[in-house]
């Protein structure tokens, strides 16, 4: 039996934090197989006028 790399359970790492041009959150992880993902958070901001 050999594994594959699809077919194990990914292992969220935190990779880094970045703020978009939009001033969004962007949370980057990635796993060891090369697998990445990217959390955006909506950062509420008031306006200002
Ligand atoms: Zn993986």
């Amino acid at each position: 039996m050999s594994p594959a790399m699809s077919q194990h359970a990914h292992v969220h790492v935190n990779h880094g934090v970045a703020i978009s041009d939009a001033g969004e959150l962007l949370e980057q992880f990635t796993c060891r197989c090369g697998a990445t993902w990217t959390k955006t958070y909506q950062v509420i901001a008031p306006e200002w006028d």
